[in-house]
């Protein structure tokens, strides 16, 4: 488990008041997680994983791995805790004169790892990646997502119990993304390793986390497992991430439009057909036109996750009977401007 405990980071003078590029940040992340970290980006995501592997010393705080503080370490000390945590970057930082199998060997070598058995475990972590066919070959001839994968191969090569990755899929294509997403998730799947990723992408997000919290101006705003996240966000950064992830804005001309027996409404219901009967039953029961404008299904950890963008008119009194019709039928609605 890593513990974070009043983590505090700043820039500048020491003794000085600096900027604060993380602030008071407590977390608790459990054993054989995928634990997100999102936000906008200056939030101080990358500070905050950069200090769970002391790249950066925090300002103040400790961070416990297992109950120890790893903040305290020094020297031999400091090497072991870093063995045990691989980590991986938006950009992969291979060496580009260095063949696949010498990059993920470099890291057996820094490791301890004998030298005559390398080959061998190259092969196997190769493998675990999909990527066995590549050993011999020079990182310019991979493609983004391929050359992640060794940068994969090469953090895990010391089997470490936690995986940081730091917008480990933001330089990526959709396709070499997914390529990423999946080998991660079977990573997972057959290991007890506690991933920690940092990322502004909430597709990412969506499709690997199991629990997310959410960072803005250092501090972290909000904590829940990912289908909260997305369902029911709590915090204004979170409602605007999410928001925008769903690409369900109503266009400025349709809002303006709206006159003043009408509102307009956002419904999220949970499974795939929820809505129907809600929308039918409350155009019967009440004096009212419900149109919808916009909508859509998501799949968050195979849970579906239905929105609905819906136009309601007619008199204030029977509109509001309406809406309240809606919302006691419905997991969640929300009143757009
Ligand atoms: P994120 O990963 O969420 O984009 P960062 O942790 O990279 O955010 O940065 C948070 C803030 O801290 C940013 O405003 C950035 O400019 C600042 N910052 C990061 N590293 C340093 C540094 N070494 N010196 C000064 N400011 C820094």
């Amino acid at each position: 488990m890593i513990v974070c405990k009043d983590i505090s980071v700043s820039f500048g003078a020491k003794g000085k008041d600096g900027f604060h590029a993380v602030k008071n940040v407590n977390l608790e992340i459990e054993k054989g997680e995928i634990f997100g970290i999102v936000g906008p980006s200056g939030a101080g995501k990358s500070t905050l994983v950069r200090v769970m592997n002391l790249l950066q010393q925090p300002t103040s705080g400790q961070v416990l791995i297992d109950g120890v503080d790893i903040t305290k370490a020094k020297g031999s000390q400091l090497r072991q805790v870093r063995k045990n945590i691989g980590m991986i970057f938006q950009h992969f930082h291979l060496i580009s004169g260095a063949t696949v199998c010498e990059n993920v060997a470099f890291a057996l070598t820094a490791g301890g790892y004998p030298k005559e058995k390398q080959r061998a475990r190259v092969e196997e972590l190769l493998q675990m990646v999909g990527l066995s066919d590549k050993i011999d070959v020079y990182p310019q001839s991979l493609s983004g997502g391929q050359k992640q994968r060794v940068a994969i191969a090469r953090a895990l090569a010391n089997t470490p119990d936690i995986l940081l990755c730091d917008e480990a899929t933001s330089a990526l294509d959709l396709e070499s993304t997914e390529e990423v997403l999946s080998v991660l998730r079977k990573i997972k799947e057959t290991s007890n390793i506690t991933i920690v990723f940092i990322t502004h992408d909430l597709d990412a997000a969506k499709k690997l986390f199991d629990r997310i919290a959410v960072m803005n101006k250092g501090e972290i705003v909000e904590v829940n497992d990912t289908y909260s996240i997305f369902a029911n966000p709590q915090h204004p950064v979170t409602k605007m991430l999410v928001n925008r992830n769903f690409e369900l804005d109503v266009p400025d001309f349709v809002a303006d439009a709206i006159q003043a027996d009408e509102e307009l409404y956002k419904i999220y219901y949970v499974g795939e057909k929820a809505y129907d009967p809600v929308i039918n039953e409350v155009a019967k029961r009440f004096d009212v036109d419900v149109s919808i404008l916009h909508g859509k299904i998501d799949y968050i950890h195979r849970q579906a996750l239905g929105i609905l963008v819906i136009k309601v008119k007619g008199k204030d009194d029977i509109r509001k009977e309406a809406v309240q019709y809606i919302t006691d039928h419905v997991y969640r609605l929300e009143k757009l401007k």
